[in-house]
C-alpha cells in the first residue's frame, strides 16, 4: 500500500484521474549578434505576459480562497523578477548567443547545483516554483495555451507528478475529491492549497502515478499519508466508515472556537498561534487563538532581493498586531541560517550552518540589520500589544547585548521624534541546551521564556532536524528534553516568568499531556491545529497529566517514555481524537 506524506486530512474515495503535464519541445540554437536584441525582446515579452497571468491568478485566488494562499503567488511575482532567473536569461542569450526559450532552461536548470548544500525542505519546495513559474514563460515564448482543471465532467481524484499552485487554483472545488501525487512534503504548495480548499491530500508519493491506472478507484487517507489502489469492497466500506468519523470530528471542533482552552480541573492554559506572515492571521484567530506566540519574521526576508525597508516591516508588523488586539504578538527576531538562508544576503557559506552564525549571533553581527528591525517592532508596539523575542540564546551576555542594542533603538527612536512603545516584554527562546541548564539566571533577566522544542531536541540529542536519515534519533519524548523542560519550567517559575512552548512538540496531543504536565503556561501552534489542540486540552486532567510527568521524569529511555504514556494516556487520547487518527 503506497505510502506518503499526510497534506490535508480527510478521506477521499473516487475514480482517479492522471494528470498528464504537457512535456513543452524545446529546440536549442545559436542565434546571430544581430538577432540578440530581438530575442531578449521576445524573452522580456514572454517574461511580461506571465506576470499578468499571474496577477490574474493571484486575484482570483485573493477573491475566492483567502488572501492567505494568494501570497503564494506573490512570491511567483517576485520570482519573474528576480535578477538569478530574469538577468540571467538575459545574459546568456548575450554570451552564449542562444535563443530564449533554450536560454531560460539552462539558466533554472542551474539552480539546484547552486543550492545543493541546502537540505531544507522549505527551500526545496521553492524550487519547484522557479520551475512552474519558468514553465509559464516558455508556454508564453512557445504561444501554447496553459492547461486549465476547471472543465471536469465528473468527481475523481487527481493524480499527478505534482501540482503547481495554477493548477491547483483552476480547479473546481465541487469534482475534485482528493490528491495524490509523487513528489512534495508538508510545506508543499499542493499542501497548502489542499488545505485551504480542505481537500484530502497525500504528497511524496514517489511513483503513484505509475501505479495508478486512469478511472481506477483508489482511496486517499490524508490523516494517515496511505493510498490504497483498486480497493476491496470491504477496504471501501471501511473507509467510508472512517470518512463519516472524520467529518463528524471536524464538525465537533467547530463547536469549540469560542470555548477556553482548560483542563477539566480548571487550568487554563493560553493557547496562541505561530505564524510566518499577515496573511496567517485571519484562519487563527477565527478558530479562536488568544494572540500570536511566534511571529517568524524571517519569511519577510526571503524570496526577494533585497532587505526589507523599516516601513515596510513597520506595516507587516502593524497588520498582525492591529488583527490580533486586544491579545499580544510575540515577534520573534530574525531567525536566519540554519536551514533559511537568503540568496542576496552575505552570509558566509558555513560546513555546519545549525550551529553557525544563525539567528539572534547572526543580528549581533549585522547590527544595521537588526537595529532596523527592533525599531520597526517598537513602532508597531504602537497598534496593540507586542512582546520581543530573541531567537537561540545560549548565554547571558546575548541577551543583554541585544538588551543594549534594543536601548540604543530607543534612545535614537526618541531623539527623531518617532512614537513607538517604550514598555514591551522582553522574552528568549528557550531552543539551546545552555539556554535551558542557565534557565535560572537567564529568567531573571526577561519577561519569558518560550520553548522551541523544534530546535532544542536537534541541538540536545544532536541529531539534526532536517536530516532524514537521523530521522528515527529525533526523540521528542527523549528523558532528558523532558528533564530539561522540567528544568526551565521550574526556574521560569521561581523567578515569577511564565513559560510557553512554540516548537512542534506543542501541536501534538501526546506531546500537550507532557507539556502541561511540567507545568507550561502557553503553547503556540500553527493555525490549523488551533482547535485540535484545544479539544485536547479540555479533555485532559491537569492533576493527573503532572502524576504522569512526575513519573516520566524517572524513566531511562524514550521507549519506556512513550509506554507508560501509551498505558496511561494513550486510549484517552485516541478517543479524543476519534475520527482524526
Ligand atoms: C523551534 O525551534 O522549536 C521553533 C519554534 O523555531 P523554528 O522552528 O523556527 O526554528
Ligand atoms: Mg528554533
Amino acid at each position: 500500500m503506497p505510502k506518503g506524506v499526510a497534506a490535508s486530512p480527510g478521506i477521499a474515495i473516487g475514480k482517479a484521474y492522471i494528470l498528464e503535464k504537457e512535456n513543452l519541445c524545446i529546440l536549442e540554437y545559436k542565434i546571430k549578434q544581430e538577432e540578440v536584441e530581438r530575442e531578449i525582446k521576445r524573452f522580456k515579452k514572454a517574461v511580461e505576459e506571465s506576470k499578468k497571468q499571474v496577477l490574474e491568478i493571484k486575484d482570483k485566488v485573493s477573491k475566492e480562497i483567502g488572501k492567505q494562499e494568494a501570497y503564494i503567488f506573490q512570491s511567483y511575482l517576485n520570482i519573474l523578477e528576480d535578477p538569478l532567473l530574469i538577468d540571467g536569461t538575459i545574459e546568456k542569450i548575450k554570451n552564449s548567443r542562444l535563443n530564449a526559450e533554450a536560454a531560460l532552461r539552462a539558466t533554472y536548470k542551474s539552480f539546484p547545483e547552486k543550492f545543493k548544500a541546502i537540505q531544507s525542505e522549505f527551500i526545496k519546495e521553492r524550487f519547484r516554483d522557479v520551475e512552474d513559474v519558468a514553465q509559464r514563460i516558455l508556454q508564453n515564448l512557445l504561444e501554447q495555451p496553459t492547461m486549465s482543471l476547471s472543465h471536469l465532467e465528473e468527481k475523481i481524484i487527481i493524480v499527478a507528478y505534482d501540482l503547481a499552485p495554477s493548477d491547483t487554483v483552476s480547479i473546481d472545488k465541487d469534482k475534485v475529491l482528493g490528491f495524490a501525487t509523487d513528489v512534495g512534503g508538508r510545506t508543499s504548495h499542493t499542501a497548502i492549497m489542499a488545505r485551504a480548499l480542505e481537500i484530502p491530500a497525500v504528497v511524496g508519493l514517489r511513483d503513484i502515478t505509475k501505479k495508478v491506472k486512469p478511472g481506477s478507484t483508489i482511496i486517499v487517507d490524508g490523516n494517515s499519508g496511505k493510498v490504497i489502489i483498486n480497493p476491496t469492497p470491504r477496504q471501501i466500506e471501511r473507509y467510508k466508515d472512517k470518512k463519516r468519523k472524520f467529518l463528524i470530528y471536524k464538525k465537533s471542533l467547530e463547536n469549540l472556537k469560542s470555548l477556553p482552552p482548560k483542563t477539566i480541573d480548571g487550568r487554563e492554559i493560553e493557547l496562541a498561534a505561530n505564524i510566518a506572515g499577515p496573511e496567517e492571521v485571519d484562519l487563527a484567530m477565527r478558530d479562536g487563538a488568544e494572540g500570536v506566540g511566534l511571529y517568524r519574521t524571517e519569511y519577510l526576508y526571503m524570496n526577494r532581493s533585497s532587505l526589507p525597508s523599516e516601513e515596510e516591516q513597520l506595516e507587516a508588523y502593524r497588520a498582525v498586531v492591529e488583527k490580533v488586539a486586544p491579545y499580544s504578538v510575540i515577534i520573534r527576531t530574525l531567525d536566519l541560517g540554519g536551514d533559511k538562508f537568503l540568496s542576496h544576503f552575505p552570509v558566509p557559506r558555513e560546513i555546519n550552518p545549525f550551529m553557525g552564525c544563525r539567528a539572534i549571533r547572526l543580528s549581533l553581527e549585522l547590527v544595521e540589520v537588526f537595529k532596523t528591525q527592533l525599531r520597526a517592532i517598537l513602532r508597531a508596539a504602537m497598534y496593540g500589544k507586542v512582546k520581543v523575542m530573541y531567537p537561540m540564546i545560549s548565554a547571558l551576555e546575548e541577551v543583554r547585548k541585544a538588551n543594549r542594542i534594543l536601548s540604543e533603538v530607543k534612545e535614537e527612536l526618541k531623539r527623531e521624534g518617532l512614537s513607538f512603545s517604550d514598555s514591551v516584554d522582553i522574552g528568549v527562546m528557550i531552543e539551546v541546551p545552555s539556554a535551558a541548564v542557565m534557565a535560572d539566571i537567564l529568567a531573571r533577566e526577561v519577561d519569558f521564556f518560550s520553548l522551541g522544542t523544534n530546535d532544542l531536541i536537534q541541538y540536545t540529542l544532536a541529531v539534526d532536524r532536517v536530516n532524514e536519515k537521523v530521522a528515527h534519533l529525533y526523540q521528542p519524548l527523549h528523558p532528558t528534553i523532558l528533564r530539561l523542560i522540567d528544568n526551565v519550567v521550574k526556574a521560569a517559575h521561581r523567578e515569577g516568568i511564565w513559560v510557553g512552548a512554540c516548537g512542534e512538540m506543542a501541536s501534538d496531543p501526546l506531546g500537550v499531556s507532557v507539556l502541561l504536565g511540567l507545568g507550561v503556561d502557553e503553547l503556540s501552534v500553527a493555525p490549523t491545529s488551533i482547535l485540535e489542540i484545544k479539544k485536547v486540552i479540555r479533555e485532559l486532567n491537569w492533576e493527573e497529566t503532572q502524576k504522569i510527568v512526575s513519573h516520566l521524569l524517572n524513566l531511562g529511555t524514550s521507549k519506556q517514555v512513550k509506554r507508560y504514556l501509551d498505558s496511561r494516556i494513550g486510549k484517552k487520547i485516541r478517543k479524543i481524537l476519534q475520527g482524526g487518527e
